[in-house]
């Protein structure tokens, strides 16, 4: 769990990171990522050979290509497309240690890692915790995605860190089992809620906030969240409404209604353009999206 909520944490700040390089770095290139990363690595961490930096790096690499693959055909990437080739190639950069990454920019201290969109980049550290597992795909499908559908404000944050979580294979069981709880607690933030809601903005983990929601038997109600839990049942749901989307009607529908976002229409009517055959409006997605939640264990 407090992986999960790094993890969840490190989507505030997927756009604010720049990045100097100092020293002697080295590199490696694959097809799409160039890793840069720092020959040596402090005495303490020198026991741990997962933390060999040519083999990291090499690992790291790989496992970005893998990632790249799979989200990039998800979003709607053709497969040979020269998208991120050459000198196009994002780049990935890690740190000796959490000091030095820290000292690299305006990172919170907590972070894991960070992802520029601009600069087409990912920045971490060795021995930062889930990197190759987590923060890796996370910020991968942030760029990916941002790249593909453009830096636009209308796009809703839920999207954003929803593809991103989605990325992140391995927890979408764990994901899935919260947010049934949720559902079954009647305690899921209401759709409308998350179109509206700047999550950006909840900065005091302990002040209580009142949101709408719905429960089970259609009903109006509110809850009462700590901007902690207000923040973690946003980035669970945002996840859980892409494994929806992409679970039970495709790859190919949600890069369709990728493509749309991308062309400028809103969720609404990306969503009413592509799944029009299921869905007619967003409170008919809400109450599909609920049932999914219902039938999942
Ligand atoms: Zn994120």
């Amino acid at each position: 769990m407090r992986a999960l909520i790094r993890s969840v944490l490190a989507g505030f700040i997927c756009c604010v990171a720049s990045c100097a390089l100092a020293g002697d770095w080295k590199e490696m290139k694959g097809e799409h990522f160039i890793v840069y990363y720092a020959p040596s690595t402090p005495d303490v961490l020198k026991s741990d050979a997962q933390i060999d930096p040519e083999n990291f790096a090499s690992q790291v690499l790989f496992e970005a290509e893998r990632y790249y693959q799979r989200i990039a055909g998800n979003i709607g990437y053709a497969r040979n497309s020269e998208f991120w080739t050459w000198d196009k190639r994002a780049r990935i950069y890690l740190y000796s240690d959490r000091d030095s990454y820290l000292k690299s920019g305006d990172h919170p201290a907590w972070s894991e890692g960070v992802a520029d969109y601009q600069k087409r980049s990912v920045m971490s550290f060795y021995g930062s915790s889930g990197f190759i597992d987590s923060i890796l795909p996370h910020e991968i499908a942030h760029l990916v995605f941002r790249d593909f559908v453009g830096l636009s404000e209308r796009i809703p944050v839920w999207l954003d860190e929803g593809v991103a979580q989605w990325a992140e294979e391995k927890k979408q069981r764990h994901i899935m089992g919260l947010v049934r709880m949720m559902y079954l607690k009647d305690s899921l933030l209401t759709l409308d809620d998350m179109m509206k809601l700047d999550i950006r903005t909840i900065v005091h983990k302990n002040n209580v906030y009142i949101r709408p929601t719905i429960t089970r038997q259609g009903d109006k109600g509110v809850l009462f969240l700590t901007g902690d839990a207000l923040v973690n049942s946003y980035y669970l749901q945002a996840a859980s409404l892409v494994y929806y989307m992409i679970d039970k009607f495709g790859a190919l529908e949600f890069s369709n209604f990728c493509r749309a976002i991308r062309d400028g229409k809103s969720v609404e009517e990306a969503v009413k353009s592509v799944y029009y055959t299921h869905i007619r409006d967003l409170s008919e997605f809400e109450e599909r999206w609920r049932q999914y939640i219902e039938e999942s264990s």
